[in-house]
């Protein structure tokens, strides 16, 4: 393996050196770029250990620079970080770590290179190089993380046991790295993620959920997802997600593994968008199942799932700490829409059941028909074929009818504002039903979608509910 550097990059480390020689503070870069410049990843972030104190050696690089960038130092960390153009250095010292039970955060004391490499995470996490005039570019290695990084193997360099009590938010990264880099946890490692799941405990949402994102992100999630639920953490951070395994069998008849197919449609929509949302939409769209299970007449149902799943949106994304914000919305209501594509294959689609799915989808048609097309996973084949075809039809007829009646995005032709002046009211139940019902009378295809029809609609309406138009605009 090697490490190809950019010019840029390496006209910053020459500069590094020179302070590192000046300071006398040996330096080294080390951690996640290392590991990334090995796998030929792009990386921003470069880490720098030095041996003192990393702060004045950040404001001594700085000051190498003309114009000279401004440090961003936190002195609780001991770190110091500056941005030049889109790279990112940060600074800090070697040192040596020690824990309390009770938390993440340990007490810090200056240490050797070693000391420093001893407190990473995992072997492939602490790789690295020196930045020093008697070795320089030369890698360090002392837990052999360059063989687990060409092997794919995600390994602890002390004792699992204690990496991850110490820091339980390393349990959830080592799942992560598998997820995103494709890799295997080691097995003892693996054993001691098991051991030590109920940890987690005492780490902040945030942090969790930030690590949760980032193997939703991933190329295919359910690798992540999947250790999550063999390690035990799953359970513990969204037990919801944990209740859709399992294929009950009743007389003879099963059902699927909720579970396995949840992953199965995130690992497909996966391969169609990077947006994180519609991922999750992927992973809620049948959160509502195990709550609406029933053996019923030789055969299981999940009635009103999507009712229940869309209602467990907002519960579920307050407990994770994730935006209650217009994301939110869209995951609801991908999880309430989703079998309305596929119930519509089912039957003989009327246009107007097309233009009610338009209508209630609006501008997120796109995002649903991704959805439902991803949530079609039968082991059988024919059955897939019937379904894409199904699928595809609906589809057509979305186009058709979007060319005639343009329901998308679709304001109805008559205004709340417009009835309230023909028949002198203020704002009241009546307006809400008189446009109610010229909505419903459009969608249903009684009236065309066009002014005249739907004003004649409005004044009839009008008179039912026992209102006169103001003299102006009767018509003749
Ligand atoms: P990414 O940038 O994708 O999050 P990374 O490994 O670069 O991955 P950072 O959080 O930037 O992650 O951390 C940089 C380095 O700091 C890691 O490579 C690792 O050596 C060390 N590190 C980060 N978090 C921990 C931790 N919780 N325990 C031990 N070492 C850690």
């Amino acid at each position: 393996m090697d490490i190809s550097c950019t010019d840029k990059e390496l006209f910053l480390f020459k500069k590094i050196a020179a302070v590192a020689e000046e300071l006398a503070m040996p330096a080294f870069l080390i951690g996640g770029y290392v590991r990334d410049k090995l796998l030929n990843r792009p990386s921003k972030d470069i880490d720098i250990v030095c041996l003192g104190d990393g702060i004045a050696f950040a404001e001594a690089v700085a000051k190498r620079f003309n114009p000279k960038p401004a440090v961003a130092v936190f002195k609780t960390y001991g770190t110091a970080q500056i941005k030049i153009h889109d790279v990112e250095l940060e600074f800090v010292g070697a040192r040596k770590e020690s824990y309390h039970r009770e938390s993440r955060n340990p007490e810090v004391i200056p240490g050797s290179l070693q000391d420093d490499q001893n407190r990473r995470d995992f072997t492939i996490n602490a790789l690295s190089v020196s930045l020093n005039k008697d070795d320089y570019g030369s890698l360090i290695d002392p837990f052999n993380g360059l063989k687990d990084l060409s092997i794919g193997r995600i390994v602890t360099p002390l004792d699992p046991d204690i990496t991850f009590s110490d820091d339980p938010l390393r349990m959830l990264r080592a799942i992560r790295f598998a997820a995103q880099l494709g890799f295997e946890i080691d097995s003892k490692t693996f054993e001691a993620i098991q051991r030590n799941a109920k940890r987690i405990n005492i780490i902040t949402q945030e942090r969790i959920t930030e690590e949760f994102n980032k193997i939703m992100l991933s190329k295919k999630p359910s690798i992540g997802l999947a250790l999550l639920s063999d390690s035990g953490l799953l359970d513990i951070i969204f037990p919801q997600m944990m209740a859709l395994h399992g294929a009950e069998n009743v007389e003879g008849i099963g059902h699927k593994d909720n579970f396995y197919h949840t992953l199965q449609v995130i690992d497909n929509i996966s391969q169609h968008t990077k947006d994180l949302w519609l991922r999750w939409a992927a992973l809620m769209h049948d959160i509502g199942k195990p709550g609406t299970k029933k053996f019923e007449s030789g055969s299981w149902t999940f009635h009103g799932h999507e009712v229940l799943g869309s209602k467990m949106v907002p519960k579920v994304f307050t407990k994770l700490k994730l935006p209650t914000n217009e994301k939110m919305k869209l995951v609801k209501k991908l999880v309430f829409l989703h079998m309305r594509p596929v119930s519509l294959t089912k039957e003989n689609i009327t246009d107007s059941a097309i233009r009610r799915l338009l209508f209630d989808a609006g501008e997120d048609i796109d995002s649903l028909m991704m959805l439902c097309n991803a949530d079609i996973t039968s082991k059988n084949k024919v059955k897939v074929r019937r379904y894409m075809q199904n699928f595809e039809l609906v589809r057509k007829r979305m186009e058709e009818v979007e060319e005639k009646d343009r329901i998308r995005n679709w304001q109805p032709p008559i205004s709340g504002e417009l009835i309230m002046n023909v028949f002198a009211l203020s704002p009241s139940r009546e307006v809400g039903t008189i446009k109610d019902a010229i909505r419903e009378a459009i969608l249903d295809g009684i009236i065309p979608n066009k002014y005249e029809e739907a004003f004649q609609f409005m004044l009839e309406k009008g008179k039912e509910l026992g209102l006169t138009p103001v003299q102006a605009f009767v018509i003749g």
